[in-house]
Formats: C-alpha cells, sequence, structure tokens
C-alpha cells in the first residue's frame, strides 16, 4: 500500500493530511510532528489564548477523532532526524525507521534567537519566544497586572502580544530596531495609526533604538533589565519578563542534510515538489515562485499554508495545480482587525481611504497606476474588493480611489 509521510503536524501539515482523504486519496497517511499537540492554530496564540479567551481544544484545527475517522496515522511527540533518499526512508528520534513513497516536509520555521552580549550560556526562565502553545503556557503565568514586560521586536507578534498584556495590566515597553513599526510589511501611515493605537492604551515605544545587551541576576537564571541606546542615550530599562518576537528562522536542516536545495527556505515549484520527485515541501518551510511577484517568495502564514497545502494535494493526486493565489494576512489587536493583501515592496504611491485619525482606514498601495497592496484597517467589508483590485491589476485612478464616497467594488470592475 502507498505510503505518503508528512513531516511536522502544523496547519500545513495538518490541512494537508485531511485534504487527501477529501479527495479520495486511499493509500496510508502518516503525519509526524515533534510537538505534544495535534495540528493547532497558532494565530490565537499572541491573541485570544495568550489573553485567557480561546481554550486548548480550541485551538486545535480538527477535533482528534476526525484522524481516526479519516485513518490518518497521527503521531505526536515524534521528531524526524534524518532523510535518507536513497532507500527512502526517515530515521525517527527513537532510533527507528520508517519508509515512505512520498515524503512532505511541513517543518515550519522556529523563532529567531537573540544573540546579545550577556546571555552566553544562559537560559534565562523569564526570556521568552513565541512560536508554540509550550511557549504560552511557559509565560502566561508572568502576565500579571503591574508586572514590567519588555518586548524586543515591533513585528506582528511583538504587537499582538503587547495588546494583550496592556489589556491584562501590565507596564510594556517596545522596542525597535528600525525608526518605525511593521517597517518590512507596510508604508509609514499604517505604521503610525498602529503605534498611535498602542500609544494610546499606554504602551510604550523606543523605535529606532539599539538593543545592547541583557543584564541577568547572580545565578543568570532571570533577565533584570535590558540595556539599550535610544537616539544615541544609553539606557536601561527594568524587566520582569521579555519577550523576543524578531522573526523566523524555517526549518530546513532535514532537507539541507539530504542535499534538497535550500535558499531562505525549501526550493519547490509552482507544484509544491523539489528536485527530488518523491518530496515536496509546503507552508512557511517553503520558498516557491510566486505568479504574483513574478520572483520566489516564502510566505509564512495560514491562508499560505492553507492554499500551498491544496496544491500538495493536487500534486499527490496526479493532478497539476500551479500555486496561484495572492499572499494576505490578517492581524489582531485591541479587537480592531488589521486585513493586508498583496505584497507594498516597490510602491509608488500609498493612497489612503477614511480617517487615519479615527479607528478605522485603508491604505492601497500602488505602482504603475495598479493597487499591489493594500491594508484595510477596521473595515472588513473593504476587505474583499480590495483583494479584487489586487487580484484583477486593473489601472484605477487615484483620486477616485481615495475618495471614500466612491465605493471600491466599482474601481476593480
Ligand atoms: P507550523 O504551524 O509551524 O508547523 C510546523 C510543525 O512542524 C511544528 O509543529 C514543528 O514543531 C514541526 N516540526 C518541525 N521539524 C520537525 C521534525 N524534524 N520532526 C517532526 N516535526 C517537526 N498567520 C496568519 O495568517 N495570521 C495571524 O494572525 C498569525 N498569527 C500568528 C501568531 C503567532 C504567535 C505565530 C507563531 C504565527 C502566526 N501566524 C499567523 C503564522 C501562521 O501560524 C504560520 O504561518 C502557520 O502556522 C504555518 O504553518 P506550517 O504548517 O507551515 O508551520
Amino acid at each position: 500500500e502507498e505510503r505518503i509521510v508528512i513531516v511536522g503536524a502544523g496547519q500545513a501539515g495538518g490541512e494537508l493530511a485531511a485534504g487527501l482523504r477529501k479527495q479520495g486519496y486511499k493509500g496510508r497517511v502518516l503525519l509526524l510532528g515533534d510537538e505534544a499537540h495535534p495540528p493547532y492554530q497558532r494565530p490565537p496564540l499572541s491573541k485570544g489564548f495568550l489573553q485567557g479567551k480561546v481554550s486548548l481544544s480550541d485551538l486545535y484545527l480538527k477535533p482528534l477523532a476526525t484522524y481516526e475517522r479519516f485513518e490518518i496515522e497521527l503521531k505526536t511527540g515524534t521528531r524526524v532526524e534524518a532523510i535518507h533518499r536513497s532507500s527512502r526512508e526517515l530515521s525517527l528520534g527513537d532510533g527507528s525507521r520508517l519508509g515512505y513513497d512520498k515524503l512532505v516536509l511541513a517543518t515550519g520555521g522556529r523563532a529567531r534567537p537573540l544573540n546579545l552580549p550577556g546571555l552566553e550560556g544562559a537560559r534565562p526562565e523569564n526570556l521568552f519566544a513565541l512560536r508554540s502553545i509550550s511557549d504560552v503556557e511557559a509565560m502566561r503565568g508572568r502576565f500579571v497586572p503591574g508586572g514590567k514586560l519588555v518586548i524586543i521586536g515591533g513585528g506582528y507578534v511583538g504587537l499582538e502580544v503587547a495588546a494583550v498584556a496592556v489589556q491584562l495590566g501590565l507596564e510594556v515597553t517596545l522596542l525597535e530596531a528600525a525608526p518605525r513599526l511593521l517597517s518590512r510589511v507596510t508604508g509609514p501611515e499604517v505604521s503610525s495609526f498602529i503605534e498611535r493605537l498602542h500609544r494610546e492604551r499606554g504602551v510604550r515605544f523606543r523605535l529606532a533604538c539599539e538593543v545592547r545587551g541583557l543584564e541577568l541576576d547572580e545565578a543568570r537564571r532571570q533577565v533584570r533589565g535590558v540595556s539599550l541606546a535610544y537616539h544615541g542615550v544609553p539606557e536601561l530599562l527594568e524587566a520582569d519578563l521579555v519577550l523576543v518576537g524578531i522573526g523566523l528562522i524555517p526549518n530546513t536542516e532535514l532537507a539541507s542534510a539530504a542535499g534538497l536545495a535550500v535558499d531562505n527556505g525549501i526550493v519547490v515549484d509552482e507544484y509544491a515538489c523539489t528536485a527530488d520527485p518523491d518530496i515536496l515541501a509546503i507552508g512557511d518551510c517553503a520558498n516557491q515562485p510566486s505568479a504574483y511577484t513574478g520572483g520566489r517568495i516564502r510566505l509564512e502564514s495560514v491562508p499560505n499554508a492553507i492554499e500551498h497545502s491544496r496544491v500538495a494535494v493536487a500534486t499527490l493526486m496526479g493532478k497539476r495545480e500551479p500555486y496561484a493565489a495572492i499572499p494576505w494576512f490578517w492581524s489582531d489587536q485591541y479587537g480592531l482587525k488589521l486585513q493586508m493583501v498583496g505584497l507594498s515592496t516597490g510602491y509608488e504611491q500609498c493612497v489612503t481611504r477614511g480617517s487615519a485619525e479615527g479607528k478605522e482606514f485603508s491604505a492601497f498601495y500602488l505602482k504603475d497606476r495598479r493597487v499591489i497592496a493594500a491594508d484595510v484597517i477596521g473595515r472588513p467589508a473593504e476587505f474583499m474588493a480590495a483583494k479584487r483590485l489586487v487580484s484583477s491589476r486593473v489601472e484605477v485612478d487615484a483620486t477616485r480611489l481615495g475618495d471614500a464616497a466612491v465605493p471600491l467594488n466599482s474601481l476593480a470592475a
């Protein structure tokens, strides 16, 4: 009986296993993950789950009974150590070997570690990253009113944690090396909107700041403070806990050790295939051609994990359905929905609708008179039209685009 083995029981791996059964795949499906949990959604980790509003079982993508019903052989707590391509086998953490006919790598990524003076060899108990359920379980007990939280990194994870923490009554300071928040993914208008949103609720910022080191206690088990330079002036911030959110490193080591090409992710084609016809890679760990950018991209988002698993199911079922979706993403901060579509890199003009001083507005990024990306904040009804604008690539009139009285739909037509 043919065997598909999936390494990584995360969002992409979980969707793929279920998708194979939904499409009528009859062979064996094995889903191996090194975490203690069945596939779960990570977005609530930095939002409702950290806040205590979402339960563990709500995080799970599917109830355990579904894996039984679908005859998916889910093996949690199982780490894959190596791929032996010539014999089509895997080495597992317990020393055993497992054969495969088709292998899908859905290994995701891990939080980028902070390398700072003062930290050498130490693993302080109050220094955290946020990638998994166990990360949240380790930090949640310290989210108490009055606690001093220093967040290093002004990306989505850092900002979402800041929002949860001030709402729980912590004193939050967020440090960012760039002069503005979310600088890699959004325009200055949106950065300042988000900064204001947080400042109004009491989050303090040190933008364009240089983190110089961590002060540990004598036993080197607790961080006591974070030293930094802000506008050239040295400063020591006291901290009861520190969260580092400075990005993700894709888990590509299995692939590279097996001789597969890796370049900011495991290199795959538009059908999720590596150069080995029996090995595919999907989700955060994969670098794929993008019909949208014309180049290669590695995306870190749930919509990408879902779309990429759909492409891989088609490939494994003998169909050829290239990845064609446009990147999109969302974030929740203070109950406000931020939705982003496209990639704004290289835009020439930013057109806004609504009021950046108010609670809701949208920013459209134009290049060659076409909308290449949009950020829609607190206006969910506008998001579908924004998506259509980006995907249709029609030329738009910037004045009409900026006029909230002109229906967005009429521009996409
Ligand atoms: P993962 O979900 O990371 O799964 C990979 C799994 O593989 C992990 O369980 C890992 O432990 C396991 N693994 C790795 N190596 C091995 C091995 N050798 N053997 C066995 N198992 C292995 N996206 C959004 O679109 N919107 C959001 O609001 C959003 N918020 C987020 C908030 C947080 C805090 C985080 C961490 C992510 C968020 N994301 C969000 C991103 C989204 O969760 C990821 O893009 C998505 O989980 C990627 O799915 P994946 O299956 O590729 O990787």
